[in-house]
């Protein structure tokens, strides 16, 4: 907001001493520095760290796009259990706002810490929905083989009366934010999808989304070198980097 607010001044400052023809131009850095003012960006952070303790509420079964799901899961953990999904999606959740919002962006979490229960899936829809967001991205880490390591992005496929209208550009935003990973040093998954993207229908967060919207597994928390770079803060730092290049790219479409 600071930085907004000095930019402003010296816009300002520059309009008395210009001539009326530069004056009505736009202010070649701000537009530079904030390429995402006007855009609502949704980051949904998987499951929630009170999850395991309330069952009954988890696995009550809702909608997910023309069949019942349970309303979230626990997450998955590192083998050694000092990092929770839940406490990786949150972190990088706060990261990824920090940097979208510097961009210009307004970002709207789907929850707002780490000790809550839920929301339910189709709950995490409905706020992207209310939002009138541009794009969402969900933020989760696998718990997959412990053979097998890398990222992927979850995209949907078509889901008769839920997906159609989102299909094509959630194909965008998934090639936008692989390239942006492999660009950024991260590896495609070696256990799932092709070169880093899966296509699914039975993920409610996204059969119920009205714009367009991936799953990002960002590595595999049961592989051991994989855990030890989701643990690494400049690790999660360069990647939530890597997402806001993509996120920006892909809204300069
Ligand atoms: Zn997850």
């Amino acid at each position: 907001m600071r930085r907004l607010s000095l930019l402003v001044a010296l816009c300002a400052t520059a309009a008395l001493t210009a001539t009326a023809a530069t004056a009505r131009a736009p202010h070649p850095k701000a537009a530079a520095d904030l390429p995402l003012v006007g855009r609502t960006i949704v980051i949904d952070p998987g499951h929630n760290g009170a999850n395991y303790a309330h069952p009954d509420e988890i696995n009550r079964q809702v909608p997910a796009g023309g069949f019942k799901k349970a309303c979230d899961t626990t997450g998955t953990a590192t083998n050694d259990g000092t990092l929770s999904e839940s406490a990786f999606t949150w972190d990088m959740a706060k990261r990824l706002r920090r940097l979208l919002k510097r961009a210009g962006a307004i970002v709207v979490l789907t929850r707002h810490n780490d000790h809550g229960v839920g929301p339910c899936i189709n709950k995490r829809a409905a706020i992207g929905n209310r939002a009138n967001a541009d794009v969402a991205v969900s933020l989760h880490a696998d718990g997959g083989p412990p053979s097998g390591h890398g990222f992927h992005v979850i995209r949907p496929g078509v889901v008769k009366g839920y997906t159609e209208p989102i299909v094509k550009r959630s194909k965008t935003l998934s090639t936008d934010i692989r390239d942006a990973l492999l660009d950024a040093g991260l590896d495609t998954s070696t256990y799932l999808g092709r070169r880093g993207i899966d296509v699914r229908t039975d993920m409610g967060g996204i059969n119920l989304s009205h714009i367009p919207k991936v799953i990002l597994e960002t590595g595999n928390m049961r592989n051991a070198a994989d855990a030890r770079r989701l643990e690494r803060k400049r690790w999660r730092e360069r990647t939530a980097v890597a997402l806001r290049d993509a996120l920006t790219k892909y809204l300069a479409r």
